[in-house]
């Protein structure tokens, strides 16, 4: 029997763990890493197989942290496959992905969506404070060359990336893929200063339009988080505007953490565990925490997955 809320969550964010061998500017407070922790695939699994007694869940999007990193990827995958989850993602930083992309498409992955910041190598390093790129450019063609959907994710910090969205946008039109960029959000170790790292949608649609030509905004797909834009070489690239074009009316995703946390909304800190909850209940208190406007939060995406 579907819960009075099954209609309202289709996608499903699964951070599988909250590690990473990144620590970008954005997301960590500093390099300091935790010793790994990481949760079997049969107890993530139960984790879903629980929600889908009361969400019809479409899309189930696998991050993290860095979810290359889970050494149960392939079996968390074929698990979502046999649970009947039609539409498996995932979103990675990209640099442990080439050893893995060609088994993970065999178990059900679809698509990938591939974080780069900067195609520099002093910006890239800056973003991520990791020196060495070179394995996410692979992660990229070796996912173009299974012939998935491969999107890149970009976020832009005003001083730190911007000088790099022309590049970017270069870089995704050689290999026909598309690329978008996000407005820095107020979370984790930039909240309550995220303000002067900010760089406006307009800005960004400018700085493309002044060397790429004009740039006009297609029309916004109802549940989609982007802003879509095509320029007059015909190159489509997106914009996610938490900022200057919130989203969150339109949200139907639920989060989900490694140890059964459940998030009904990214601005809002407070998560109920799954462990002993009534679903229903939990369910309904997850939908009533969205809200309409992006506020922020001290919680990492690290913990939380974007
Ligand atoms: N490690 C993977 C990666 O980086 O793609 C997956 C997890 S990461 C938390 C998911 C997404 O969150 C990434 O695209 C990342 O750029 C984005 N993200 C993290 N912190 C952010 C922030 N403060 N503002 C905007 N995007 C952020
Ligand atoms: Fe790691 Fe992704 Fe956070 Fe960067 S954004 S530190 S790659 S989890």
């Amino acid at each position: 029997m579907q819960g009075p809320t099954s209609r309202s969550f289709e996608v499903l964010r699964f951070s599988i763990l909250d590690e990473c061998n990144f620590s970008c500017v954005y997301c960590v407070e500093d390099v300091r890493r935790s010793a790994p922790d990481f949760v079997p695939a049969r107890i993530l699994l139960s984790y879903v197989e629980k929600l889908l007694t009361q969400l019809k869940l479409k899309t189930i999007r696998i991050t993290g942290g860095e979810p290359t990193l889970h050494p149960e990827l392939l079996e968390i995958i074929s698990g979502l496959r046999t649970m009947g989850v039609a539409d498996i993602r995932m979103t990675t930083n990209g640099h442990t992905l080439s050893r893995v992309i060609d088994r993970a498409v065999q178990n059900g992955l679809g698509s990938v969506n591939i974080s780069l910041d900067a195609v520099s190598k002093n910006a890239f390093a800056t973003m991520s404070r990791v020196r060495d790129g070179e394995g996410v450019i692979s992660g990229i063609d070796s996912s173009i060359a299974l012939g998935i959907p491969v999107k890149l994710n970009c976020v832009v910090m005003r001083g730190l990336n911007d000088a790099e969205i022309v590049p970017l946008t270069q870089f995704a039109r050689e290999r026909g893929i598309i690329i978008r960029f996000l407005e820095v959000m107020n979370m984790g170790p930039l909240y309550g200063k995220s303000h002067s790292f900010l760089m406006p949608e307009s800005e960004i649609v400018q700085r493309i339009s002044e060397t790429e030509g004009y740039a006009e905004r297609l029309i916004r797909d109802a549940n989609s988080t982007t802003n879509y834009y095509r320029t007059r070489k015909g190159q489509i690239f997106g914009v996610i505007a938490n900022y200057s074009d919130p989203f969150c009316g339109d949200c139907n995703r639920l989060r989900l953490d490694s140890k059964g946390n459940v998030y009904g909304c990214l601005s809002s800190a407070s998560r109920e565990n799954l462990a002993g909850a009534d679903l229903n209940g939990l369910l309904d208190r997850a939908l009533a925490r969205k809200q309409n406007h992006f506020l922020g939060s001290e919680t990492s995406m690290k913990a939380i997955g974007g």
